[in-house]
């Protein structure tokens, strides 16, 4: 039997990461994945083909909406080519994924493909595709298996025309009409690409608004982007059923008032939200314990009920998000070499890559009313940037939230043009417990977006942006 320090089970971006840091810190490390590709669903069937699809319709809207007012004028109609579309979205996973072969390769990571499951607290029991089962042993283990989409009572999803995620990021044609139940963050990036593709968009969504976990104003001004770009929005509905009568699917739902409201389209996405995986994982073998959430239970050290057995990422508790797994993995991975590594899950930033993207890290205005904190806002444009006008992205604007009494950055939200790319200055500011002036003070490059940062920062100070 193989016998190696530490074994990984699940290649995402939590498992890779903890692998390639075990082995970065000496430890002989081996990772299982139960598909031929590596990655997990991040790489395969989440944010790697969703951002390929939103960057290639983003370039067809523009080349549809925009070009001409830039001064480009292109003879002849311009058409969407889905199927090369879809190509080029399945190369760059395809590239993605394979640079996650080499990594293993490079830091000597053994891999084995097939589905882990523990036969003790010490031995995974490895079941592949094709060829013999294996057992290997390991001192320490990490359960990383991730996240698969949530369905609702009342809904079969049938992968053709009642889909997740999974199947949306594969479609052969353009839906005439996708009905999306939940206004998150799948829903929205994902009906996005559809609607700048064509298709009639509707979006069902139980909350009172879009993206509910993001800062109010950041779903206030979303709501009206994605109303300008053509998307129906139906807010406080509950979806209560999914039916689909040949190649037409009928979404039932309550309205706030109690009335049964339907909605008819082609491809109905359901986006409510992911749930833990651990199918095929045999925890109970190891004593390895499960919430009635189906997360498996940590303690502070991502330690699960057996001492030797760690997990992260989806698969436990708090935002289901990539940098958040990977991060978990680094920590883990420091954890059994026997450092003390620190996570601080109020400066994990949250990001939805919709055009304009929503970005925020730290705490959101509610939860700051809720903590009865004495907080200050300031807030700027982005329509008063000279870079927003030269490119034409004059949406949104930056939100700070500071310490009314010591001026600290308690919270940071924006919507705009690269806030995704933004928001990493918030987050550093934030992590070295920077005041609002602090960031006011700072010099920003002319013309950016990153301008309003500054701005919002001066306005957080002593209410004196410059430019409005
Ligand atoms: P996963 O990536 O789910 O990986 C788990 C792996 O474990 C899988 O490969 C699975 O096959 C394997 N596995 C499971 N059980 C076993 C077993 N018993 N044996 C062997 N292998 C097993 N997050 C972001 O931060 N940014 C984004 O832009 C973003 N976009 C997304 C878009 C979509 C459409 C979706 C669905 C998700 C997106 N996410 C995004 C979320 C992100 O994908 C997840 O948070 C992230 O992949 C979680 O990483 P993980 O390592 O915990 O699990
Ligand atoms: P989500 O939690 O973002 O959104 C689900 C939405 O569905 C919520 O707004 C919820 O109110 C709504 N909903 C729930 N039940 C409903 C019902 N019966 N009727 C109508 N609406 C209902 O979940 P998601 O969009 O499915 O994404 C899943 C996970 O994947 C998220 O946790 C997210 O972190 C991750 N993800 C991240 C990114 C990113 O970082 N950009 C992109 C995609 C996915």
């Amino acid at each position: 039997m193989k016998s190696y320090d530490v074994a990984v089970i699940g290649s995402g971006p939590g498992g890779y990461v903890a692998a390639i840091r075990c082995a970065q810190l000496g430890m002989k490390t081996a990772i299982i994945e139960k598909y031929a590709t590596k990655g997990g669903t991040c790489l395969n069937v989440g944010c790697i083909p969703s951002k390929a699809l939103l960057d290639s319709s983003h370039h067809y809207e523009d080349a549809v909406k925009h070009f001409e007012e830039h001064g480009i004028d292109i003879p002849g109609e311009i058409k969407v080519n889905l199927k090369n579309m879809m190509k080029r979205k399945d190369s760059v996973v395809e590239q993605t994924t394979k640079g996650i072969d080499f990594l293993m390769d490079k830091n000597k990571i053994d891999t084995y493909q097939g589905v882990g499951s523990f036969k003790s607290k010490t031995e995974v029991l490895i079941t592949p595709d094709e060829g013999e089962e294996e057992t290997i042993e390991a001192k320490n283990i990490i359960i990383a298996t991730g996240s698969k989409p949530r369905t609702l009572p009342g809904i079969e999803i049938d992968k053709e025309r009642i889909i997740t995620s999974t199947e949306a990021l594969s479609l052969q044609a353009i839906p005439k009409h996708l009905i999306l139940i939940g206004g998150g963050v799948i829903g929205l990036e994902l009906g996005q690409v559809y609607r700048r593709l064509g298709a009639e968009v509707t979006v069902v969504e139980y909350m009172d608004r879009i993206i509910p976990t993001m800062d109010q104003s950041m779903s206030k001004e979303m709501r009206k982007v994605v109303k300008k770009q053509g998307m129906d929005l139906k807010l406080s509905h509950e979806v209560k059923s999914v039916e689909r009568k040949g190649k037409e699917v009928v979404v039932k739902a309550k309205d706030k008032k109690g009335n049964e409201v339907e909605f008819k389209g082609d491809y109905c996405l359901v986006s409510v939200g992911r749930v833990p995986f651990t199918k095929g994982l045999n925890p109970d073998q190891a004593g390895v314990e499960v919430n009635d959430r189906g997360q498996v239970k940590v303690n502070e050290k991502l330690q699960t009920t057996t001492d030797n057995i760690y997990a992260i990422g989806d698969v436990i508790q708090g935002a289901m998000l990539a940098h958040k797994a990977e991060e978990e993995g680094t920590f883990v991975a420091e954890v059994i070499a026997g450092q003390k590594p620190h996570i601080d899950y109020n400066l994990i930033p949250n990001v939805v890559y919709t055009w304009p993207e929503v970005a925020g890290v730290g705490k959101t205005e509610d939860q700051l009313k809720e903590d009865g904190v004495d907080y200050k806002v300031g807030e700027f444009p982005m329509k008063a940037l000279g870079r927003s006008r030269a490119s034409g992205d004059i949406a949104g604007l930056v939100k700070i939230l500071a310490d009314k009494n010591t001026d600290e950055v308690l919270g940071v939200h924006m919507i705009g043009a690269r806030t995704a790319d933004l928001i990493a200055e918030a987050v550093t500011a934030m992590e070295f417990r920077a005041s609002a002036e602090d960031i006011a003070r700072m010099s920003h490059a002319h013309p950016t977006y990153a301008e309003a940062v500054k701005e919002a920062a001066l306005a957080a100070t002593e209410d004196r942006a410059l430019h409005i």
